[in-house]
Formats: C-alpha cells, structure tokens, sequence
C-alpha cells in the first residue's frame, strides 16, 4: 500500500518512518510512504501557504492553489484512483471497519491541514473525504495522518508477522480484547490468576473470552448491543456480570 502525505511539517512523520511496526514495514517494503512538503508548493520567496479568512475573523486559512498542485502531483506518483483523505473535525467518526476497508485499497493521498483549515474550493476540486479521529479539534491534520496510517498498516499482511496478529485486538471481532498478565507472578501482592497457571488451553481460551465480553459489557455496552452474540459468549457474560455483582457487594 502507498501513502503519499502532503504537508507543511514533515519531520514530523519520522515518528512512524523511523519507529515501531510502520518502521519496520517500510524497511520490509510492505507498504511505502512519501511524505511532500506542501510549502516547495507555496507562493513568493517565503513559500507561503496560507491567507487571511474572507468575511475576516481569526487565524488562517490554507490556500487552494498550492494544494491543488500538490495533491495532482502527487496522484501521478500513485497507482490508479486513489482517495484524497483530509483528516477534520468535520469528517465521518473513524471505525475499525473504515480502517479494514482502507486496508485493502491501494493507495491514499492525505492532506494535513493547518490553522482553520482548507479553501472550501480545494477540497471540492480534489474531491477529498473528510475523516474524523475524534470528537476533539487538533492542531493540525499530521497526527491524525500518522493514526490513519498506523491502524492500516497494521491490518496489511505480513506487517504485524507471527508472533501477534491484529485478529485478537479490541474491535477486530466485534468486541475489546482480553486482559494481559506477564512476568512477574506476583507484583505488589497480587498474583496472576490461577487459570492462566493452569497450562489448560480450553480454560484459558474460556477465560479469555469472559473477559473479552465482560469488559466490553461494563466499557462499552454501546458496541455490545449491536453484537449478535452466541451462547458461549452469553453464558460467560452472564457468568462475568454474576462475578463482577459478587465483587461490587464485598466492597
Ligand atoms: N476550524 C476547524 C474546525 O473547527 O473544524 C479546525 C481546524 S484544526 C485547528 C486544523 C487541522 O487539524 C484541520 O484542518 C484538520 O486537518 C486537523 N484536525 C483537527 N482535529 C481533527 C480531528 N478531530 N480529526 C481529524 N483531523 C483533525
């Protein structure tokens, strides 16, 4: 998968070229990442990129003309048809499915914006979907690029190799993941349950998935009541919220 990210910070994307699962991804060339500088797009000896608001008010708003430019050369480095993603408050909420569904495209140009944003007229012209990280304003569209690309990267084959997978991750199966313990056994005067002990893979397995429904049930009911669940997912949420009551009347 291609990303091309067009912005006016790009030191900023060593963050994920030079770190961690995309880092090694880029080494393996499992997926490429270009990074453009939208300023080398800017007007006059300062490069500038960015004008006062028409109707006037606060702040700054990005120019169409250099980000026209930029994101048609950009699509001529790329495969094909690829979207034009600018990450905004404005957008669509990000899900784990967008993500899934965006792991199987090509490639994608992303725009980060800046200040109050992008000429209305730039974002009609480039035909750009507006994708939301959050209920929350940013300062600018680079973080919200380096969460698009890490949650896809991670989705392509081969990226996160055999020791994990993304297939038991929260989300990926409908529900949050398990709860995790490692070494020591005994941390602060508490153990690690007894079942994870045990070497019964069917209890831990059993166990795992208890957990994986009841912590889904007390942190986020709202993804739970659209889940059809089967029985062995009932039964051990009916079990999980039986414990969970037992603990909650002993304090
Ligand atoms: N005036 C804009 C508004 O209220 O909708 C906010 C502009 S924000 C200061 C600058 C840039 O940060 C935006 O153009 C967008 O690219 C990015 N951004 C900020 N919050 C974001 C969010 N929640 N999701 C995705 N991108 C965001």
């Amino acid at each position: 998968m291609q990303f091309c990210v067009i912005t006016i910070f790009p030191e900023m994307f060593t963050a994920v070229s030079d770190c961690g699962v995309v880092g090694r991804a880029l080494n393996d060339h499992l997926l490429s990442l270009d990074v453009m500088n939208l300023r080398e797009y800017g007007h006059g000896t300062h490069r500038m990129v960015d004008d006062r608001p028409f109707g006037g008010g606060p702040g700054m708003v990005m120019m169409a003309e250099p980000i026209v430019r930029c994101v048609a050369d950009a699509k001529k480095k790329l495969p094909g048809q690829v979207p034009v993603i600018y990450p905004s408050p404005q957008g669509k909420r990000l899900e784990h499915a967008d993500m899934l569904r965006m792991s199987s495209l090509e490639g994608m140009i992303i725009i980060c914006g800046r200040y109050e944003g992008i000429d209305q007229r730039a974002l009609d012209i480039i035909e750009a979907e507006e994708w939301s990280i959050g209920d929350y304003v940013l300062s600018g569209g680079e973080l919200p690029a380096m969460v698009l690309i890490d949650a896809i990267a991670r989705l392509l084959p081969g990226v996160l190799g055999n020791e994990s997978s993304s297939g038991e991750d929260s989300f990926a199966n409908g529900l949050l993941d398990t709860v995790h313990y490692t070494r020591p056994y005994e941390f602060d005067e508490r153990a690690v349950p007894d079942v994870l002990m045990s070497g019964h893979h069917e209890e831990i397995r059993r166990w795992r998935l208890k957990q994986s429904v009841g912590r889904t049930w007390l942190h986020r009911p709202d993804i739970l009541e659209k889940l059809p669940m089967n029985d062995e997912q009932k039964q051990v949420l009916e079990e999980f919220q039986r414990e969970y009551k037992d603990l909650e009347n002993q304090k």
